[in-house]
Protein backbone atom coordinates (compact mmCIF):
# COMPACT_ATOMS: atom_id res chain seq x y z
CA UNK A 1 0.00 0.00 0.00
CA UNK A 2 1.76 3.34 -1.47
CA UNK A 3 1.95 6.42 0.96
CA UNK A 4 0.58 10.04 0.68
CA UNK A 5 1.04 13.05 2.80
CA UNK A 6 -2.30 14.52 3.86
CA UNK A 7 -3.02 18.12 5.24
CA UNK A 8 -4.10 18.14 8.64
CA UNK A 9 -7.04 20.32 7.23
CA UNK A 10 -7.52 17.94 5.10
CA UNK A 11 -8.79 15.20 7.65
CA UNK A 12 -12.28 14.87 8.27
CA UNK A 13 -12.78 12.41 11.30
CA UNK A 14 -16.48 13.74 11.52
CA UNK A 15 -17.28 12.43 8.24
CA UNK A 16 -14.86 9.86 8.16
CA UNK A 17 -12.81 10.86 5.36
CA UNK A 18 -9.80 12.79 4.08
CA UNK A 19 -8.88 14.66 0.91
CA UNK A 20 -5.42 14.20 -1.43
CA UNK A 21 -4.30 17.28 -3.00
CA UNK A 22 -1.84 18.74 -5.34
CA UNK A 23 1.02 16.75 -6.08
CA UNK A 24 0.02 13.54 -3.50
CA UNK A 25 -2.95 13.58 -5.69
CA UNK A 26 -1.55 13.78 -8.71
CA UNK A 27 1.19 11.21 -8.50
CA UNK A 28 -1.86 9.03 -7.44
CA UNK A 29 -3.96 9.36 -10.19
CA UNK A 30 -1.40 9.95 -12.93
CA UNK A 31 1.68 7.98 -11.83
CA UNK A 32 0.37 4.79 -10.01
CA UNK A 33 -3.02 4.79 -12.12
CA UNK A 34 -4.47 4.32 -8.73
CA UNK A 35 -8.25 4.41 -8.48
CA UNK A 36 -11.91 4.01 -6.91
CA UNK A 37 -11.70 1.62 -4.26
CA UNK A 38 -7.96 1.19 -4.26
CA UNK A 39 -6.37 1.20 -0.64
CA UNK A 40 -3.80 3.71 0.19
CA UNK A 41 -1.95 4.99 3.52
CA UNK A 42 -2.03 8.40 4.30
CA UNK A 43 0.04 10.57 6.93
CA UNK A 44 -0.09 13.63 8.17
CA UNK A 45 3.85 14.19 9.32
CA UNK A 46 2.13 15.20 12.31
CA UNK A 47 1.48 12.08 14.14
CA UNK A 48 -0.54 10.12 12.62
CA UNK A 49 -1.64 7.49 9.60
CA UNK A 50 -5.04 6.55 7.86
CA UNK A 51 -5.71 3.87 6.20
CA UNK A 52 -8.06 4.95 3.38
CA UNK A 53 -9.93 3.70 0.27
CA UNK A 54 -9.89 5.93 -2.97
CA UNK A 55 -14.21 7.03 -2.97
CA UNK A 56 -13.32 9.45 -6.10
CA UNK A 57 -11.09 11.98 -7.53
CA UNK A 58 -12.62 14.94 -8.66
CA UNK A 59 -10.72 17.96 -10.35
CA UNK A 60 -7.31 16.61 -9.09
CA UNK A 61 -8.02 15.71 -5.72
CA UNK A 62 -8.53 12.41 -3.98
CA UNK A 63 -11.55 12.03 -1.30
CA UNK A 64 -10.72 8.77 0.37
CA UNK A 65 -13.07 6.91 3.36
CA UNK A 66 -10.80 6.44 6.55
CA UNK A 67 -10.59 2.97 7.23
CA UNK A 68 -8.49 2.82 10.33
CA UNK A 69 -6.47 5.58 12.09
CA UNK A 70 -3.06 4.77 13.30
CA UNK A 71 -1.30 6.73 15.83
CA UNK A 72 2.23 6.82 15.98
CA UNK A 73 2.09 4.49 12.84
CA UNK A 74 6.01 3.26 12.16
CA UNK A 75 7.55 5.17 15.35
CA UNK A 76 10.05 3.61 17.58
CA UNK A 77 10.01 3.81 21.14
CA UNK A 78 13.02 5.75 21.41
CA UNK A 79 12.72 9.61 20.75
CA UNK A 80 16.38 9.83 19.48
CA UNK A 81 17.37 13.15 18.76
CA UNK A 82 20.55 13.22 16.52
CA UNK A 83 22.79 16.46 16.81
CA UNK A 84 24.91 16.23 13.52
CA UNK A 85 28.06 19.06 13.29
CA UNK A 86 26.90 19.99 9.68
CA UNK A 87 28.74 17.77 7.05
CA UNK A 88 30.11 20.08 4.20
CA UNK A 89 29.45 18.13 0.87
CA UNK A 90 25.37 17.79 0.00
CA UNK A 91 25.25 14.66 -0.85
CA UNK A 92 26.72 13.22 2.21
CA UNK A 93 24.57 15.60 4.25
CA UNK A 94 21.49 14.52 2.32
CA UNK A 95 22.33 10.72 2.60
CA UNK A 96 22.20 11.26 6.48
CA UNK A 97 18.64 13.25 6.27
CA UNK A 98 17.09 10.37 4.22
CA UNK A 99 18.56 6.90 5.99
CA UNK A 100 18.33 8.97 9.86
CA UNK A 101 14.54 9.31 8.59
CA UNK A 102 14.66 5.79 7.49
CA UNK A 103 16.18 4.65 10.84
CA UNK A 104 12.81 6.38 13.02
CA UNK A 105 15.05 9.91 13.98
CA UNK A 106 13.04 12.36 15.93
CA UNK A 107 14.74 15.87 15.04
CA UNK A 108 18.06 16.36 13.38
CA UNK A 109 19.92 19.02 14.50
CA UNK A 110 22.46 20.97 12.59
CA UNK A 111 25.81 22.30 14.84
CA UNK A 112 28.63 24.18 14.60
CA UNK A 113 31.54 23.02 16.11
CA UNK A 114 35.40 23.90 16.44
CA UNK A 115 36.33 22.29 12.61
CA UNK A 116 32.60 22.18 11.08
CA UNK A 117 33.18 24.06 7.36
CA UNK A 118 30.95 26.38 6.51
CA UNK A 119 27.96 25.28 5.00
CA UNK A 120 24.12 26.33 4.63
CA UNK A 121 22.67 23.38 3.38
CA UNK A 122 19.34 24.51 1.89
CA UNK A 123 16.51 24.27 4.43
CA UNK A 124 13.77 23.47 1.42
CA UNK A 125 15.13 21.12 -0.65
CA UNK A 126 16.52 19.19 3.06
CA UNK A 127 12.37 19.42 3.97
CA UNK A 128 11.63 17.85 0.30
CA UNK A 129 14.37 14.83 1.14
CA UNK A 130 12.61 13.84 4.78
CA UNK A 131 9.30 14.59 3.25
CA UNK A 132 10.09 11.64 0.36
CA UNK A 133 11.68 9.54 2.77
CA UNK A 134 9.07 9.32 5.54
CA UNK A 135 6.37 8.72 2.12
CA UNK A 136 9.19 5.77 1.38
CA UNK A 137 9.18 4.64 4.84
CA UNK A 138 5.83 4.95 5.68
CA UNK A 139 5.90 6.89 9.01
CA UNK A 140 3.50 9.21 11.06
CA UNK A 141 5.74 11.55 11.70
CA UNK A 142 8.36 13.71 9.61
CA UNK A 143 11.58 14.75 11.55
CA UNK A 144 11.83 18.29 13.08
CA UNK A 145 14.82 19.71 11.44
CA UNK A 146 16.21 22.07 13.82
CA UNK A 147 18.87 24.79 12.18
CA UNK A 148 19.48 28.28 13.58
CA UNK A 149 16.38 30.67 13.99
CA UNK A 150 17.50 33.19 11.05
CA UNK A 151 20.12 30.47 9.18
CA UNK A 152 22.94 32.97 9.53
CA UNK A 153 24.93 31.29 12.76
CA UNK A 154 25.14 28.26 13.57
CA UNK A 155 23.49 26.43 16.37
CA UNK A 156 26.62 26.21 18.34
CA UNK A 157 27.78 22.73 20.07
CA UNK A 158 27.24 23.71 23.47
CA UNK A 159 24.02 25.24 23.09
CA UNK A 160 22.64 22.11 21.43
CA UNK A 161 24.02 20.55 24.89
CA UNK A 162 22.20 22.24 27.09
CA UNK A 163 18.81 22.25 25.38
CA UNK A 164 19.42 18.32 24.86
CA UNK A 165 19.97 18.43 28.55
CA UNK A 166 16.70 20.21 29.22
CA UNK A 167 14.65 18.12 27.30
CA UNK A 168 16.06 15.26 29.73
CA UNK A 169 17.63 13.40 27.26
CA UNK A 170 20.73 11.08 28.01
CA UNK A 171 23.78 12.47 25.59
CA UNK A 172 25.58 10.24 23.87
CA UNK A 173 28.57 11.88 22.34
CA UNK A 174 30.11 9.43 19.24
CA UNK A 175 34.27 9.83 19.59
CA UNK A 176 36.53 8.14 17.53
CA UNK A 177 39.07 8.23 20.34
CA UNK A 178 36.97 7.37 23.34
CA UNK A 179 38.09 3.97 24.72
CA UNK A 180 36.87 0.73 22.94
CA UNK A 181 35.30 -0.51 26.53
CA UNK A 182 32.93 3.20 26.24
CA UNK A 183 30.43 1.04 24.07
CA UNK A 184 27.22 2.58 22.48
CA UNK A 185 25.00 -0.35 23.84
CA UNK A 186 26.45 0.23 27.73
CA UNK A 187 25.57 4.26 27.42
CA UNK A 188 22.04 3.22 25.66
CA UNK A 189 21.15 0.81 28.83
CA UNK A 190 21.77 3.26 31.31
CA UNK A 191 19.65 5.84 30.01
CA UNK A 192 17.03 6.73 31.70
CA UNK A 193 13.72 7.08 29.78
CA UNK A 194 13.52 6.80 26.07
CA UNK A 195 14.87 10.20 24.95
CA UNK A 196 18.37 10.42 23.75
CA UNK A 197 20.30 12.84 21.96
CA UNK A 198 23.54 10.77 19.34
CA UNK A 199 26.27 13.70 18.85
CA UNK A 200 28.07 12.95 15.76
CA UNK A 201 31.06 15.21 15.06
CA UNK A 202 32.55 16.73 11.51
CA UNK A 203 35.29 15.06 9.17
CA UNK A 204 37.97 16.52 11.33
CA UNK A 205 36.00 15.24 14.66
CA UNK A 206 35.39 16.46 17.82
CA UNK A 207 38.45 18.49 19.40
CA UNK A 208 39.38 17.61 22.96
CA UNK A 209 38.26 20.13 25.10
CA UNK A 210 34.79 19.76 22.83
CA UNK A 211 34.50 16.34 24.18
CA UNK A 212 35.90 17.40 27.88
CA UNK A 213 32.77 20.18 27.80
CA UNK A 214 30.34 17.56 27.09
CA UNK A 215 31.73 15.20 29.81
CA UNK A 216 31.92 17.33 32.65
CA UNK A 217 28.97 19.96 31.52
CA UNK A 218 26.32 17.35 29.99
CA UNK A 219 27.34 14.42 31.56
CA UNK A 220 27.65 13.28 27.90
CA UNK A 221 28.54 9.49 27.52
CA UNK A 222 31.64 9.59 25.06
CA UNK A 223 31.36 6.54 23.13
CA UNK A 224 33.36 4.01 20.59
CA UNK A 225 31.95 2.55 17.77
CA UNK A 226 34.88 0.46 17.29
CA UNK A 227 38.49 1.16 15.86
CA UNK A 228 38.06 1.87 12.75
CA UNK A 229 37.48 5.51 11.64
CA UNK A 230 33.99 5.69 9.68
CA UNK A 231 32.71 8.92 8.19
CA UNK A 232 29.74 11.23 10.13
CA UNK A 233 27.21 9.70 8.63
CA UNK A 234 27.80 6.20 8.99
CA UNK A 235 28.36 6.64 12.71
CA UNK A 236 25.19 8.52 13.08
CA UNK A 237 23.56 5.36 11.26
CA UNK A 238 25.23 3.20 13.17
CA UNK A 239 24.71 4.58 16.29
CA UNK A 240 21.20 5.20 15.27
CA UNK A 241 20.45 1.74 14.16
CA UNK A 242 21.95 0.06 17.78
CA UNK A 243 19.50 2.85 19.55
CA UNK A 244 16.26 1.92 17.71
CA UNK A 245 16.70 -1.66 18.12
CA UNK A 246 17.53 -1.51 21.74
CA UNK A 247 14.15 -3.00 23.80
CA UNK A 248 14.00 -1.57 26.95
N1 LIG B 1 38.71 12.67 13.69
C1 LIG B 1 38.82 11.74 12.58
C2 LIG B 1 37.48 11.34 11.98
C3 LIG B 1 36.24 12.09 12.33
S1 LIG B 1 34.86 11.20 11.69
C4 LIG B 1 39.68 12.39 11.50
O1 LIG B 1 40.51 13.19 11.88
O2 LIG B 1 39.53 12.05 10.36
C5 LIG B 1 33.49 12.19 12.02
C6 LIG B 1 32.72 11.78 13.28
O3 LIG B 1 32.23 10.45 13.19
C7 LIG B 1 33.52 11.82 14.55
O4 LIG B 1 33.59 13.13 15.08
C8 LIG B 1 32.71 10.91 15.45
O5 LIG B 1 31.58 11.63 15.97
C9 LIG B 1 32.21 9.85 14.48
N2 LIG B 1 33.05 8.65 14.46
C10 LIG B 1 33.87 8.24 13.47
N3 LIG B 1 34.44 7.05 13.77
C11 LIG B 1 33.98 6.69 15.01
C12 LIG B 1 34.19 5.58 15.88
N4 LIG B 1 35.01 4.56 15.53
N5 LIG B 1 33.55 5.56 17.07
C13 LIG B 1 32.73 6.58 17.43
N6 LIG B 1 32.48 7.66 16.66
C14 LIG B 1 33.09 7.71 15.45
Amino acid sequence: MECFIVLPEDVDLARNELMLRGEEAHHAIRSLRLHAGDELLATNLIGACYQCRIEHSIGGMLTCSIEQVLPNFGEPKMDVLLIAAIISQPARWEFLLEKATELGVKAIEAIQTERTEPFHPRLERSKKILRAAVKQTKRAWMPALIFAKDGSQEILFRDAMASAQAEGRTIIVLHEEAPPAHSIVNAIASAIGQRLAIVVGPEGGFTTEEVRLAKSEFSAHIVSLGPRRLRAETASLAALSIAMSHQR
